[in-house]
């Protein structure tokens, strides 16, 4: 699955947006830095309308939404890539994500401590990257170090990796974080191993107050811009109110939206932003026992698709029936849309779409 991981300063909302995410109150939000000590893991139903309506269609008995892990990483501050705070735990937990939701608190509030003693998301956002920038440089440094026996032993491997890690290196000293470098295909994969912090994309999430839920701030405007300048999403959320709306029903939710001018919760945007940032893609498979959705990478394969189901799929895969969603919708399912020869037999070399649906035969 896919691994987002929430960061940011103490106090910018970070509990409270994850227990908003997941639910629940496990991760506890209280007015007190470093409050979550213990690496928080969540995983959230990515909302997609589509599923419902292939469900229905079909008189699928269950629906099983994808699904997306959210890990709250507390203790990122000022000296944090120096052991301070929490430091390298967090670090190496960061590490073991796909992308990062940076949360920035653009809400003011004399009652929540602010770790620097002011409200500014954008320079908030230039203390965590800096941080993450020094982290990545520190680990260049010994990783530089460590190759250099097998580099002059000429392992082709090693000579690519320090290649890439003197261009990481050099970006980073120029103050450019490890996302900016342009990286050439053949180079992509070691590069992505390589898991440097500020290689990984970044969702701004800007947590306003509540009367701003709807429109943004001052403070997020200028985040918007910060964000547009490095080519990073961001999104404008009250965590406070999504955490409340997380606790009411389906009807009353939508009610509460409808009351405070909001088209959809802030989470489904969220989640969506996260998906688009990670270019993930969905596909279906629906069955008058369940409608389900996948999630892929763009660009998949149909044998490694199917391998998201089970890795037999993928080691002995056949073909995959395919249905576009707009014909499995407009047609009114399979075997309608099978007649009207919007079936197609898709084989190894096909490039799963967004909205498929997929049926695959395979070899046991
Ligand atoms: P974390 O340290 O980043 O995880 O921050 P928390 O989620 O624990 O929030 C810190 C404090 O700020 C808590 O008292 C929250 O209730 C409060 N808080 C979080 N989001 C908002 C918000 O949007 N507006 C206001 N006024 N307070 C918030």
């Amino acid at each position: 699955g896919f691994k987002m991981g929430i960061v940011g300063l103490p106090n910018v909302g970070k509990s409270t947006l994850f227990n908003a995410l997941t639910r629940t109150a496990a991760a506890q939000a209280a007015n007190f830095p470093f409050c979550t000590i213990e690496p928080n893991v969540g995983e959230v139903a990515v909302p997609d309308a589509r599923l419902d309506t292939l469900a229905e269609i079909a008189g699928s008995k269950q629906i099983i939404p994808t699904r997306m892990t959210f890990v709250d990483i507390a203790g990122l501050v000022k000296g944090a890539s120096k052991g301070e705070g929490l430091g390298n735990q967090f670090l190496a937990n960061i590490r073991e994500t796909d992308a990062i939701a940076h949360v920035l608190r653009c809400f003011e509030d004399g009652d929540v401590t602010h770790v620097e003693g002011r409200v500014d998301p954008v320079a908030d956002a230039e203390v965590i990257e800096t941080e993450l920038m020094l982290a990545d440089m520190e680990s260049i440094e010994k990783r530089l170090v460590n190759i250099v026996r097998k580099v002059r032993g000429g392992d082709k491997e090693a000579v690519q990796q320090e290649r890439l890690l003197k261009t990481a290196m050099a970006a980073l000293e120029e103050g450019k974080p490890a996302r900016t470098v342009e990286v050439d295909d053949d180079d992509k994969k070691s590069w992505k191993m390589l898991q440097l912090l500020t290689s990984k994309p970044i969702l701004y999430v800007c947590n306003v107050d509540e009367a701003s839920s709807a429109s943004g701030n001052a403070f997020s405007e200028k985040v918007a811009v910060m964000a547009a300048e490095q080519g990073a999403a961001s999104v404008v959320i009250s965590a406070q109110i999504e955490e409340e709306i997380s606790q009411l029903d389906a009807e009353e939710a939508e009610m509460f939206l409808t009351e405070m001018g909001l088209e959809e919760a802030g989470l489904d945007r969220l989640i969506r932003a996260g998906y688009e940032l990670l270019h993930l893609e969905t596909y279906f498979t629906v069955g008058p026992k369940e409608a389900r959705a996948w999630t892929i990478k763009q660009g998949t394969m149909a044998p490694q698709a199917a391998g998201v189901i089970h890795g037999d799929f993928e080691k002995g895969f056949i073909r995959a029936e395919t249905i576009a969603y707009d014909d499995f919708v407009t047609l009114g399912g399979e075997q309608p849309a099978k007649e009207a020869g919007k079936m197609r037999a898709e084989g190894k070399g096909y490039t799963v779409k967004d909205g498929d649906v997929l049926h695959f035969l395979f070899n046991n």
